[in-house]
């Protein structure tokens, strides 16, 4: 405990289910890696919620709702992380509901809690209703998580516009279970689309991974996996939170040869079929 100051970022999205949480469990440990203090604060109750993500579920001893009513001190609540030591987490309350906790009640319990982190991350639910407007409150900066969807891209728009009405500088974007082949056909946008869309920051591209779904399941997330390209994603976004300047990997250079080839043939056939 220093004389820290905290940046809070709240990793927030218009649609639900595009990977908020995911994110959070992996930019959680990846900027604690990088000798951050963290906290993170789970502000939603969702089927998967942060604790089993992070595999710190048996540990819960007091949540946040608790925490802000005076039950008990923040640092009662704060589980540490297993793996991670400078990584701790804020359980949201697992039975009561959400909507008790007001944006003022987190603002100044992370105002509190400034002095002891370099980063404090707040995952929230989702929709633009009230769980969003608390979440949003205590926050420096904003993260928005979108798939390359085009429901999940015009929810986004909105979000982005709340989050830059309510005073918060423009937003950082993640385009997360990012699928290449997919984009060539046409069922997802194009980064290139989505970012002349959205007037955002572009922070990362995260690629559809199937060691999201074993991680989660196992408590450890991606970002301990080497091999794991996801987790390779939310550490170079982890170096750009954290402001060092690290390129932006396309994914679609990572296809190879084969697919490469696949796409002038598709191209050409394109071509001829439509005369
Ligand atoms: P949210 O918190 O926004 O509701 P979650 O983080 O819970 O979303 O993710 C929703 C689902 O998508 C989860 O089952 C998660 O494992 C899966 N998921 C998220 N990101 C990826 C990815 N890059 N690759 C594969 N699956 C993913
Ligand atoms: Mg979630």
């Amino acid at each position: 405990m220093g004389l820290t100051s905290a940046t809070i970022i709240v990793i927030t999205s218009g649609k639900g289910g595009v990977g908020k949480t995911t994110a959070t469990a992996n930019l959680g440990p990846a900027l604690a890696l990088r000798g951050n203090r963290v906290l993170i604060i789970d502000t939603d109750i969702g089927l998967r919620n942060l604790d089993v993500v992070m595999g710190l579920e048996n540990r819960i001893v007091y949540d946040l709702v608790q925490v802000l009513e005076g039950t008990c001190e923040a640092q009662q609540a704060m589980i540490r992380d297993r793996i991670a030591k400078n990584l701790y987490l804020i359980p949201a309350a697992q039975t009561r509901d959400k909507e008790s906790v007001t944006g003022d009640q987190l603002k100044e319990l992370c105002e509190s809690l400034r002095k002891d982190f370099e980063y404090i991350l707040i995952d929230s639910p989702a929709g633009i209703e009230h769980g969003f407007q608390t979440a949003i409150a205590p926050a420096d900066r904003a993260i928005v998580i979108t798939t390359p969807e085009v429901s999940a891209v015009r929810d986004a728009d909105r979000v982005i516009g709340l989050i830059e009405s309510s005073g918060l500088p423009t937003p950082d974007l993640v385009l997360n279970r990012v699928r290449p082949a997919l984009i060539r056909h046409g069922d997802m946008m194009a980064k290139e689309d989505i970012l002349s869309l959205l007037s955002v920051n572009l922070i990362g591209l995260v690629p559809e991974d199937e060691t999201i779904i074993t991680s989660t399941n196992r408590g450890i997330p991606a970002v301990h996996d080497n091999r794991a390209r996801s987790g390779a994603a939310f550490r170079r976004i982890a170096t750009r939170i954290d402001g060092e300047d690290v390129p932006i990997v396309d994914l679609e250079q990572k296809e190879g040869i084969f697919s490469r080839l696949k796409q002038i043939v598709n191209f050409r056939g394109g071509i001829s079929s439509s005369g």
